[in-house]
């Protein structure tokens, strides 16, 4: 209980959003460094329904991207995950992600963890203004990815820079299309996941269309 004129203290709460075809370390690292350095009491992953900027190649069904990201968190008592992009239909754009996690939050300040290559992107999301408006946004640089100056708007977003993992899940399908380990790239119950559903082990005929 906040003493009497004292602002309640608001939860900070991290959003990971991604399409988690397959969820990697990366996305575990980067998320734990930002939770650290943010002090987020919690971060909510959030798989993406179906993801509009990945319409060219075929994404695995959301339900096992979403069982796959709950079985990579669960041991974390900080993580968790949400459903509602899933249970939307149409594409996921990330500012109806936003408004629903604060409407479901309203005591929360959001901030909206996303790689630095995403980040780069966000200039040409709609609603740009709006976005900013609901979550803090954090930029983590990934190696490949140098930032040129984004331009945008000061004090709306932070660069971080988490322990490089040069992991990615179009390097892990690839690897399992080509019957390659992905243990120690994925947590050990995704690897088991992805050999008992048998995901990515078909895609050997088109591998150029992988990415
Ligand atoms: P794909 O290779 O299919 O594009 P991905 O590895 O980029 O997959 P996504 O689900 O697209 O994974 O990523 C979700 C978010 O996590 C994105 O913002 C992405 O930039 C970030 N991310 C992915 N890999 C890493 C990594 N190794 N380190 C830090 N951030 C990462
Ligand atoms: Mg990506």
């Amino acid at each position: 209980e906040a003493p009497a004129g004292a602002e309640p203290l608001k939860k900070r709460l991290g959003v990971m959003g991604g399409t988690f075809d397959p969820i990697h370390h990366g996305h575990l690292v980067a998320a734990s460094e930002v939770a650290s350095l943010f002090q987020l009491d919690e971060v909510v992953f959030v798989p993406t329904g179906r993801p509009w900027q990945k319409s060219g190649r075929p994404v695995s069904a959301a339900e096992d991207r979403y069982l796959m990201t709950v079985i990579a968190t669960a041991s974390n008592p900080q993580f968790s995950v949400s459903r509602i992009d899933i249970d939307r239909s149409g594409p996921t754009y990330t500012i109806d992600t936003l408004r629903e996690l604060q409407s479901e939050h309203p005591d929360a300040d959001l901030f909206f963890i996303t790689g630095a290559d995403a980040l780069e992107q966000i200039l040409s999301w709609r609603d740009a203004e709006e976005l900013f408006d609901l979550a803090h946004f954090i930029g983590v640089t990934r190696p490949g990815h140098t930032l040129t100056d984004p331009g945008l708007p000061e004090g709306g977003v932070s660069l971080v820079e988490v322990p490089a993992l040069a992991i990615s899940s179009t390097d892990c399908r690839k690897r399992v299309a080509r019957g390659e380990p992905v243990w120690y790239l994925v947590p050990d119950g995704v690897v088991r996941y992805i050999d008992k559903r048998r995901l990515y082990a078909d895609l050997l005929d088109d591998l150029d269309d992988l990415d």
